[in-house]
């Protein structure tokens, strides 16, 4: 009898997933469930047809056809409320009920609400899917002035639709900084004044406390903290993701903050995955538990839960030192994720975790040109790039190598790194 793989969620982590299901086996019955009207597109690129610059065509992935081509069964407009992992079943919305052997939560997120007055007036964006996109573009030409909030990742695609489509707009940002989790004082400056010069205006120590709306229940503007207001017919907002779990109450599947997994992608329930943003995964090089939110990170976790169900669908699996049953052929994560931002005259690359860890190095090597770099324990774990790239693969290597490189903070940081005389100063624990 063939293995039954059901898929939850149709982004990338979905549908690398079971184009990987169907490559190792043949012969299993797949299925691909997803609440969005189509199937897998380029969630990267919607901000450029946000931006007006990119027609809809080149932005989707697969069609329909793409799916009956590999006979996986695809299942468009469908929302997964409960599942049964006694059972081993799921329920939709519309009463269906799908059988799995195995099964691959790969839902993501969905962009959180300010907790304010007005928070969900018209007018007010939030950005995840290409309909989002639709929205913003469509009304991105009619406004004139804007109001942006969310001093990270997604808030900047936001800031880049504005100057692309002439809004005027006020970026309205908590601290003194953009992305202060990540850059220091001189990073950020690279990125305000690129702003400033795409009529982007940051504006610090700021935020919403509540919007205001016209007669019409339309967003007029917006009041920061301070009692400073901002006129607004445009407004969006990116301050961080809810992860889609809602359906899993009950099921008994360890969460925190995420769906949590080990490095097979395995959850805490037997016969049951998860991948992509929605995870807290183990992370094999820092040793400890992580998270991405990136593209090539999560199409990576879809192929390795990919490959693992079907491992363990037809092999028997060993036990593990921690009591854990797993097939001895299974593949783990390993991935040195990396997100990069296009909307500027330089190129912004950050990679790993740059957010994290307990010692850092940083260096501005021109008005445009910047790098921080992060470590956890002795180890390069992540960082950011502004204006020159060229070093990435050289910091991604000794990511992966796990070398103890703290120490060696003046050769990092040389605008090209030595990197046979950074090995021969460092030991890797592999080696
Ligand atoms: C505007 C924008 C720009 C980005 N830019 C970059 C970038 O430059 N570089 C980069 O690396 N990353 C970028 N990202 C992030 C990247 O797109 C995500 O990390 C990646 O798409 C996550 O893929 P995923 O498959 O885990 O989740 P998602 O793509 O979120 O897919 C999850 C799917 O599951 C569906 N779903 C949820 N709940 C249910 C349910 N109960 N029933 C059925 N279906 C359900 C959702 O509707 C969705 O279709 C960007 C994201 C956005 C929104």
């Amino acid at each position: 009898m063939s293995t039954s793989h059901v898929i939850i969620g149709d982004g990338i982590a979905g549908a690398s997933a079971a184009e990987t299901i169907r490559e190792a086996d043949p012969n299993a019955a797949v299925t691909v469930i997803t609440d969005e009207g189509e199937a897998l597109y380029n969630r990267i690129l919607i901000k450029e047809f946000a931006k007006g610059k990119l027609p809809e065509a080149p932005i989707s992935i697969h069609e329909p056809e793409w799916y009956d081509e590999r006979d996986i069964d695809l299942e468009l407009d469908t929302h997964v409320t409960d599942i049964e992992p006694v059972a081993h079943e799921i329920h939709t919305h519309s009463g269906e009920t799908y059988e799995y052997d195995k099964l691959l939560i790969a839902t993501g997120g969905t962009p959180a609400q300010l907790p304010v007055e007005n928070s969900d007036a018209d007018g007010i964006h939030h950005f995840w899917t290409f309909e989002d996109a639709r929205d913003i573009r469509e009304h991105a030409e009619d406004a004139e002035q804007g109001i942006i909030v969310g001093a990270g990742l997604l808030g900047i695609d936001l800031a880049a639709v504005c100057a692309a489509q002439n809004i005027d707009a006020k970026y309205l940002m908590r601290g003194d900084r953009w992305w202060r989790y990540a850059l220091s004082a001189d990073g950020a400056e690279i990125i305000h004044d690129a702003l400033e010069e795409n009529g982007v205006e940051p504006v610090f120590d700021s935020g919403v406390d509540h919007f205001e709306v016209d007669d019409d229940g339309h967003v007029s503007g917006a009041v920061d903290p301070n009692g400073d207001r901002f006129d607004g017919q445009w407004a969006g907002v990116a301050i961080g993701l809810n992860f889609n779990t809602e359906f899993l109450d009950g099921a008994g599947i360890e969460e925190d903050d995420g769906i949590v997994v080990d490095e097979y992608m395995q959850t805490s329930v037997e016969d049951i995955y998860a991948a992509g943003d929605i995870t807290q995964f183990y992370d094999t090089i820092l040793d400890a538990r992580a998270q991405n939110g990136a593209w090539g990170s999560a199409k990576e976790q879809g192929s390795v839960a990919g490959k693992n169900m079907v491992e363990d669908s037809v092999a028997s699996p060993t036990q593990r030192a921690d009591g854990k049953a797993v097939d001895s052929e299974a593949e783990a994560f390993r991935w040195v994720s990396s997100y990069s931002i296009t909307h500027f005259d330089f190129p912004f690359l950050s990679f790993g975790h740059p957010a994290r860890g307990d010692d850092g190095a940083e260096r501005k090597y021109s008005d445009s040109e910047w790098r921080r770099l992060a470590f956890e324990n002795g180890q390069l774990i992540g960082g950011v790039l502004i204006g020159d790239l060229s070093q990435q693969s050289t910091f991604k290597k000794l990511i992966r190598e796990e070398r103890r490189v703290a120490d060696q903070k003046e050769l990092l940081l040389e605008k090209d790194v030595d990197l046979e005389e950074v090995k021969a100063n460092t030991v890797a624990p592999a080696e």
